[in-house]
């Protein structure tokens, strides 16, 4: 699946190669968030930017970390574990996990994760709360919904996400905070659109009868092309991959199961 979103992504995002780069980049995403909070009254210290370094090398890696960074997101475990491994020196960055998770990667999740973002299982759930327990941890997480109704995307269907949610409570070690989506890829603005206002008013209706110990507050929604869109809806946090580090080579379907 190539993107499909208008014009080659190398000369909308061209690679960021020193720390005065990402210095830019980052401001350059930080005042897009800001004026996309000035449009509808919020705050944007209530926006978290996580970098989604996948395919990013450590040196890059490093030099958005001396810029300021101190949130990554990866999307495949494997990935971020040896990243997490070769940059444990860099104490203060903190590990978010936002690809899907299958059971026998739980253990390493468990190990270096800050975050999950797509819980989208009770399988899932059971295995890393097991492996979390025994190494006596808690950790953040956060529920993928489908938004858009592709098949194409993992996440559980919005009107599933309720049921789902009363299960939670039973994995004492998972802090359920949000929930997570990625739109419709579509250059259609209204359709995108629609896919974040779908998840806040599902957040709306979530926070008013959510079991006790979960708190849906978070939503995380809005990648390079279409976060400025998901801050107007009330996205608190953006995960923003190429437009901090540069064009990606590989295509999106190594991320995401490819369209039927
Ligand atoms: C890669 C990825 C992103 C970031 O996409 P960019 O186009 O690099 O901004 C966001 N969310 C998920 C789940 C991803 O895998």
């Amino acid at each position: 699946m190539n993107d499909p979103r208008p014009g080659p992504r190398a000369a909308a995002y061209p690679h960021a190669a020193t720390i005065a780069d990402f210095e830019h980049n980052f401001a350059a995403v930080r005042e897009r968030i800001a004026a996309a909070c000035r449009n509808n009254g919020r705050d944007p210290a209530g926006v978290r930017l996580l970098a989604v370094s996948k395919t990013v090398d450590e040196a890059h890696i490093r030099m958005a970390h001396a810029a300021g960074c101190r949130w990554l997101g990866e999307n495949k475990v494997q990935e971020a574990y040896a990243k997490w491994q070769a940059m444990a020196d860099l104490e203060d960055l903190r590990w978010s996990v936002i690809g899907h998770l299958q059971t026998n990667k739980a253990r390493q999740v468990a190990r270096f994760a800050s975050e999950f973002q797509a819980l989208d299982s009770l399988r899932v759930a059971a295995a890393l709360d097991r492996h979390l327990q025994a190494l006596g941890r808690g950790l953040d997480v956060l529920v993928q919904v489908n938004s858009s109704g592709e098949a194409s995307k993992y996440g559980l269907p919005p009107d599933e996400v309720p049921a789902f949610l009363r299960q939670l409570p039973a994995f004492g070690a998972l802090r359920v905070r949000g929930l997570m989506t990625l739109a419709a890829l579509s250059d259609d603005a209204v359709r995108v659109r629609g896919c974040f206002a779908l998840m806040r008013r599902l957040r709306e209706r979530l926070r008013q009868d959510a079991p006790d110990g979960v708190d849906i507050q978070e939503l995380s929604m809005g990648m390079s092309g279409d976060y400025a869109l998901a801050v107007e809806e009330g996205a608190t946090v953006v995960r923003v991959g190429q437009a901090i580090f540069g064009a990606r080579a590989t295509p999106d379907s190594d991320y995401w199961p490819p369209a039927p």
